[in-house]
């Protein structure tokens, strides 16, 4: 036990000053503790040691010419974190508070959830700490062209396939495609994301929200429950948040409150079709703050507090939406004694450890990230996969295909739990341990 403890401790102490890198890891590491204790190849092949250290990390300046014609520097960067199931995958996050270990704990997460999707995707992460809020188009085109023009070289449709994450869209997307076009003198699935009429696929934009509300689905159908009716709170109000309250709607649940960095809003009337499209026109187009929102639906009020203070609402079912570290818990507590019976993280590593213990602890049914918002990858895999052949599938198909998708890992995650005696509706060590089997059996075939 001592010799399995220093695994972790010597890892924290190879990488200093990265607090979310290091829960990331200590999560895992605590589900997968007992396989750990049970094999000994795995211990004696350093596989958990293995997993953690990135195959690359490549950090570079990325210099470019704002609109008053001042030059600019930014730091970017792509964790190529391990490539055992395929090429390094998965998105850019342009956000002020980017750096290595925001990066590393992304990649980390993203080596269990690729895995957990099915398709052959190895795990990457990438970005820069530049902000597009408030830059104008010709900014943001030629910070993306400048970041490519490093990256190009570390990245291909076989190699790497960054997409969007934080900060990154279709029209990020778009700049970065344009600028490696140029570059490379190819025109190839090289990211994912990409707009339709250009190699893009049906179903990217809507898939981490819909994937996680499929998850949430299949969550409660195993207790004989549904979403009808149920009250909902949703985090954020970006792509992943919009599309979750769009399936919500779709399957007749009330989503009575969403947030963005400027604060909450709460209606308790609940979001209709047309008071989502008029929110996607506030955030997607004009780009401004929630308030809108709340300004022009009389049942709803704008509360100018973060992030946070939505958990404060009694619901049914949460989906933390936003960022790293939203709920904690305190959040967490005052959910649970408001009555919420399932919480799904549909942004990465949304709840600290202690909120996740909680939920475990007081059997509020807890669909674990790295399960639930894998939907995004899982379809940017599907884009990958029409990309090589050269084909469009149609929506339809794509709509089966991420449906399947997400029954998939939700039957994976209940395998794990009955072949490791798991406790019943055990997500977290389930998505930890099975994923990690898979990797870990992965690397050890491939020496
Ligand atoms: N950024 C998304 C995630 O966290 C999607 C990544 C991708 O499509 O490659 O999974």
């Amino acid at each position: 036990m001592a010799k399995l403890n220093d695994i972790l401790k010597s890892i924290t102490q190879k990488n200093p000053n990265e607090a979310e890198y290091h829960q990331a890891v200590e999560e895992v590491f605590e589900s997968v503790l007992p396989l750990l204790k049970a094999n000994k190849t795995f211990v004696d092949e350093k596989l958990f040691e293995r997993i953690c250290e990135p195959e690359r990390v490549i950090s570079f300046r990325v210099c470019w010419t704002d609109d008053k014609g001042r030059v600019q520097v930014n730091r970017g960067f792509r964790v190529q974190m391990n490539s055992a199931l395929g090429p390094f995958k998965g998105g850019l996050r342009f956000h002020p508070s980017v750096n290595q270990s925001i990066l590393k704990f992304l990649a980390f997460e993203q080596v269990f959830k690729n895995a957990l999707t099915g398709l052959p995707l190895g795990a990457g992460k990438g970005g820069a700490d530049f902000d597009p809020k408030g830059k104008s188009d010709g900014e943001v085109m030629r910070f993306c062209q400048a970041w490519m023009m490093e990256a190009f070289r570390h990245i291909g449709h076989f190699t790497d396939v960054p997409a969007g994450d934080i900060g990154v869209g279709e029209r990020e997307i778009g700049y970065l495609f344009g600028a490696y076009k140029k570059l490379q003198n190819e025109f190839q699935g090289v990211l994912t994301g990409k707009g339709l009429d250009w190699g893009g696929s049906y179903l990217r934009p809507e898939a981490t929200g819909y994937g996680l509300i499929h998850f949430a689905h299949f969550m409660l159908t195993e207790i004989d429950d549904n979403l009808g009716g149920k009250t909902c709170l949703v985090s954020g109000a970006g792509n992943v948040s919009q599309f979750a309250m769009e399936k919500l709607l779709q399957e007749g649940a009330k989503v009575v409150a969403f947030s963005d960095s400027t604060g909450f809003v709460h209606d308790p009337e609940g979001m209709s079709e047309e008071k989502l499209n008029y929110l996607k026109t506030v955030k997607n187009e004009e780009r401004k703050s929630i308030s809108a929102f709340a300004d022009k639906y009389p049942s709803a009020s704008f509360k100018a507090s973060g992030n946070k203070n939505i958990w404060s609402i009694p619901a049914d079912c949460a989906f933390p939406c936003a960022t790293q570290n939203e709920l904690d818990e305190k959040d967490a507590k005052t959910l649970q004694k408001n009555g919420l019976l399932l919480l799904a993280e549909g942004a990465n590593m949304p709840c600290t450890p202690e909120a996740i213990d909680y939920f475990q602890k007081s059997k509020v049914l807890y669909g674990p990230g790295k399960a639930s918002n894998a939907g995004g990858v899982a379809v940017s895999g599907l884009e990958m996969s029409q990309n090589r052949i050269g084909r469009y599938w149609a929506k339809v198909d794509l709509e089966k295909e991420l449906r399947a998708i997400m029954k998939n890992i939700h039957e994976k995650c209940l395998e794990t739990i009955s072949r490791h005696g798991l406790s019943e509706q055990d997500y977290l060590n389930a998505s930890n341990i099975g994923a990690f089997e898979k990797v870990a059996k992965a690397m050890r075939a491939q020496g």
